[in-house]
Order: C-alpha cells, then structure tokens, then sequence
C-alpha cells in the first residue's frame, strides 16, 4: 500500500494500517519537511505526528523517526507491529517503507521503541528517554526468551543544564527509537536495481542512496558534521577522513548517513566527538581572546579531555571516502532549485498593474507616433493594440517572470487564458477591445466612402 499525498499523509496512516494485509508493504511519503525538521511548526507537528519536531543539525533523521512513531504507535492499537525496511529523507520529502505485521506478542516493544529525546541548544548533544524497558529472560523449555515489560526511569540529562556546555535542553518527540533500515532487504532492493540499471534514469542516485543508507550504522541515532561541532568550538575544521579515523582509531564504529552530506553517524559518545577538536586545536589554535567570558563555546574548550586522539587514517575509513564513482549525495540542478514560497497576491497584483501601465504607454506612444508620422491614428491604435495584446496570454507563467512586467508584456504567441486575479490588466484590455471595435468601425466607414 502506496500512500503519497501533497503534503502529510497522517489523516491517512491510521486507515493504512488497518487496511494493509498480514506482512504487507506500506510506503508513505510525505512532503511537509518544513512541519516535522523545521522550527517553526511545532505545534503542527505535534497535531500530525503526535510528537514535537528536532531542532538540531539532524532534524530530518528527526522527521523520520517522527512519521515510524505515528505508523508505530496507529499499528499498535490493532494488534500489529512495524518493521522500518528503508527509511529516507530526499531533497524536500521524505519516503518510509515498513512491514506490517499482525503479531500482538511483538507489539508489546513498542513503548521500549518509543521515546523522547532532549537536545541541547547550543552543542546539540542528544539524550533519549524510552517510555519502556523490555527485559529479556532466558526462558525454561520450549518456551525460548521471554520479556518483562516495565517503566524507564529518567530523566537522562543532568537538571542543572548540558553536561558539555551547560546550555538549556529542548525536549523532542516522541519518537520512532529503534532502527531505520533493514540491510538484508536493501541488499536485495539494490542487486534488483541493478540487473535493471537501464530502465531507471536516476539509477546513479538511487544506487548511491540505497548504499548509503545499506552502510548506515544500524543502532547509532542521528548524525553530525564536523563542519558544525567545530563552528561550536570557533575552530577550523578537520577533513572528513581525519574526524573520521579519530573516531574509529579510538574503537568506535563510523559511517556516514544518507540524510546529510558530509554527514557522519556513530555509536561514540558525545564526549568523544568534542576530544576530537579539543585535540585538532592544539594544532591549530582558536581566537580565545575573540570569545566571551563563560560562552558555552569556552566551556567547551576547557572540558578536559577524556579520550586519547589519533588522526591516522583508519582502514575502514580508507574505503569509506575511496568510492568515488557513488553518487552519494545528489547536488540541486540549478540554484533555488525545489519548491518556492507560494506566490503573493499583491506581488501578483503589483505585477498586473505593471503590466498595464506598460500597456498603455505602448499604446499613447503608437499613437503620438502615428500623429507625428500622419498616418492614420485609427489604424495605429490598432497596431498598438496589436503589439500589447499579450497579457491574456501569460498564465503559468512563475513568480520570477511575473515579477518582471516587461517580461510579461513580450511573451506571446499562445492561446493559453487570461488570469483571474490580473483585474487591471483585464480592464486594460477589455478597453483595448473596445477601442479595437471603434477602429474597426472607423476604417469601414473609410472604406465605405461615409
Ligand atoms: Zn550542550
């Protein structure tokens, strides 16, 4: 089952879980990024996905798990369990495919699956709070493992502020904590991709992101850049492959995550993502005389160190960065490429009024020149209405052309209609029909000899 709307597909999940068969496939995309990565819509956000958006550098990871949550927790309530096969965040979308299962024994995991997370507002340090623990028992017999199923205690984060900066936490969620991705069924999503690699235009794309996301740690949440841990810090930025091997030269696993270019997803502590710069400034100093006393930045840079730091190149990096022929992350065509702000009436209006104002001094400067050149004045306002004719023809147009009314005026040549909303315009040339007519007249009666 396929759910793809414009905008959120939450009206709809709850009726696609119910209506999805025993270990079916649903996909569900939806297009409102703004609403469930962005800052401003909180409380929509909460409204659609029943939980409140990530304000951080990982926030579309954030919209991800938010959409499982709310196919997660609809499932729930019949008695059925999901299992995220592909996840992914694209351009201005994102798209989920889970198994849907009826299993009321394994529904049981959801509250352990389900969680909020705090974020701290300025190093973006991220702690979860599971709603649940499923404790896991050997059990006697045929009876395999067995589960407990009890509360979690919390809250995960010091109440006197970020355990790195001291800044204040912002709460987010709840939402999907388990796992992205099945790798099992990507691998087999790609070897099918590939035996048909001809009939699919973006198979590049799609070969790079179904890798990247085939790699991405399975239990490591959300990602960083290291382009933004060092603006934290008002220091320079290693290369990917130096942070990188650090993080892997001191027992850590690395990847990268499809969501972020640049982006690397690990299962190290936050502390040990912050040594990495404390060492790299050692080499290469900051401006401490640029930041102010007690700024978190400062707080930062002083933490001691707990971790030993070496930038050689890790092995398993080495083949992380060496595949160059992947597209990996796809760059926008042209720039300001995706969606626009919806168009203004006024600007459309303003444009409209342009326009016509445009029209009418073509048409008063026909008219001058067929005075000075003694021609008929008729058969010149004619001409002039001729020339100016083109604003009926000027729907579809986008906002950028709009905008420019000597654009507007010169386009021509199709039958396409007018716009409603272009009132001056029109009036401009209703008259100029009128006045049309009134020429008409006047030749015929020229010709007539009247
Ligand atoms: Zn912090």
């Amino acid at each position: 089952m396929d759910l793809d709307p414009y905008g959120t597909a939450a009206p709809f999940i709850d009726g696609a879980v119910q209506a999805v068969t025993d270990g079916g496939l649903l996909c569900v995309t939806c297009t409102d990024l703004s609403v469930m990565a962005g800052g401003n819509y909180p409380e929509k956000c909460y409204s659609n996905y029943g939980g409140m958006p990530v304000k951080a550098e990982y926030s579309h990871e954030g919209a991800l798990r938010l959409v499982l949550h709310t196919i997660a927790t609809s499932a729930a309530r019949y008695g059925k369990c999901i299992t995220p096969l592909l996840s992914l965040s694209i351009d201005f979308y994102i798209r989920v495919f889970v198994k849907v299962n009826h299993s009321p024994q394994e529904t049981k995991h959801t509250a352990s699956r389900t969680g909020s997370v705090y974020v701290c507002t300025y190093c973006q340090t991220h702690a979860q709070q599971p709603f649940g623990r499923a404790i896991e028992h050997e059990g006697k017999g045929k009876q395999g493992v067995r589960y407990d199923f009890k509360t979690h205690s919390g809250p995960p984060i010091p109440q006197d502020g970020c355990e790195h900066c001291g800044n204040n936490s912002l709460l987010a969620g709840p939402m999907w904590l388990g796992k992205l991705h099945d790798q099992e069924f990507i691998s087999r999503v790609l070897e099918d991709v590939e035996t048909q690699s001809s009939q699919y235009g973006t198979f590049a794309r799609m070969k790079g992101m179904l890798t990247l996301a085939k790699d991405e740690l399975p239990n490591a949440m959300f990602y960083f850049t290291p382009a933004k841990i060092t603006s934290m810090f008002h220091a320079q930025c290693p290369r990917f492959d130096q942070y990188a091997s650090a993080i892997a030269n001191a027992g850590y696993n690395v990847s990268r995550s499809h969501a972020s270019a640049g982006s690397i997803k690990t299962d190290a502590p936050r502390a040990l993502i912050f040594d990495v710069i404390r060492e790299f400034v050692k080499e290469n100093p900051v401006r401490r005389d640029k930041m102010s006393e007690g700024s978190p930045a400062l707080k930062l840079l002083d933490k001691p160190m707990q971790h030993d730091i070496s930038f050689d190149l890790h092995p398993s990096i080495k083949g992380m960065i060496s595949r160059k022929e992947l597209v990996r992350y796809q760059m926008n065509p042209t720039e300001n490429w995706g969606p626009a702000s919806r168009a203004r009436p006024e600007k459309k209006m303003a444009s409209a009024a342009a326009a016509a104002a445009t029209i009418e001094n073509d048409a008063e400067r026909a008219l001058a020149e067929a005075a000075t050149t003694v021609l008929n004045p008729a058969a010149a306002l004619g001409l002039a209405l001729e020339e100016t004719d083109a604003p009926k023809n000027e729907e579809g147009l986008d906002v950028q052309e709009l905008m420019d009314a000597e654009d507007v005026v010169e386009i021509d040549g199709s039958s396409r209609p007018k716009r409603k909303s272009d009132a001056e315009a029109e009036g401009a040339d209703r008259e100029g029909k009128k006045a049309k007519t009134l020429a008409e007249i006047d030749e015929e009666a020229m010709m007539n000899g009247m």
